[in-house]
């Protein structure tokens, strides 16, 4: 299987290419489809297998295809929303989010805690199409009213194994309360423990589930 195989938008192919990538590793041949089919996903996947670019690619090929949803701001309202567990990470994949979309007309943005909350609050108030953030700041801005999440029509739990062990649990099911019902819904995993067994069972519709 090559990337010209997966159907993504030339925009994305074009900036894939210029990575170097030549093949889609494992977890991206069987993520990508089914992303882009619309059905929800529980994968297992370590570090290093290629699953940021397994999320990313086909939700940046979703968002192509035009969206125009305004949230109260009345500013392009969060179409995508990566929860990660560290800074680190979280921006890890907003650059990935950069990288693979620089030839869309797409705007991301990442937040996380330990830092001024005033640039964070400026970028929302601007509006952004995908939102990579860690679940207690994001939960901040949302208490200060600076967070509309009922435009999100993608959500993304990344390692999510590590933001339970980090004791996030109470503060994702607390984000999940407060999207909308209907979106697709994927969730990576390096290890399945019960808890993120039934975090799966109350998230995911009839997921296609991977493991890698
Ligand atoms: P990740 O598992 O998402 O942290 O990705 C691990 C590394 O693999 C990153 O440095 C990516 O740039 C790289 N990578 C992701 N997909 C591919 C691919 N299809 N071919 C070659 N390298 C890749």
């Amino acid at each position: 299987m090559t990337f010209d195989d997966l159907k993504l938008a030339p925009a994305i192919l074009k900036a894939v290419h210029e990575e170097g990538y030549e093949t889609p590793t494992p977890i991206q041949a069987q993520a990508i489809p089914a992303v882009l089919e619309g059905k929800d996903l529980l994968a297992g996947a370590q570090t290093g297998t290629g699953k940021t670019a397994a999320f990313t690619l086909p939700m940046l090929h979703k968002l192509t295809h035009g969206r125009s949803t305004t949230n109260k701001f009345g500013v392009d309202g969060i179409a995508a929303l990566v929860l990660t567990p560290t800074r680190e990470l979280a921006a890890q994949v907003e650059e990935s989010i950069r990288t693979y979309g620089k030839y869309l007309p797409l705007s991301s943005t990442v937040i996380f805690g330990g830092v001024g909350m005033n640039p964070q609050i400026q970028k929302m108030k601007a509006g952004v199409d995908i939102l990579v953030a860690t679940p207690g700041r994001l939960l901040d801005l949302h208490e200060q009213g600076f967070m509309d999440l009922s435009t999100v029509e993608m959500l993304v739990l990344d390692e999510a194994d590590r933001m339970l062990d980090m004791g996030f649990l109470p503060d994702v099911k607390k984000i999940l309360a407060l999207l909308p019902q209907a979106k697709q819904s994927l969730l990576f995993s390096a290890t399945f423990s019960d808890e993120i067994r039934e975090l799966a069972q109350r998230l995911l519709r009839n997921p296609e589930s991977i493991q890698v």
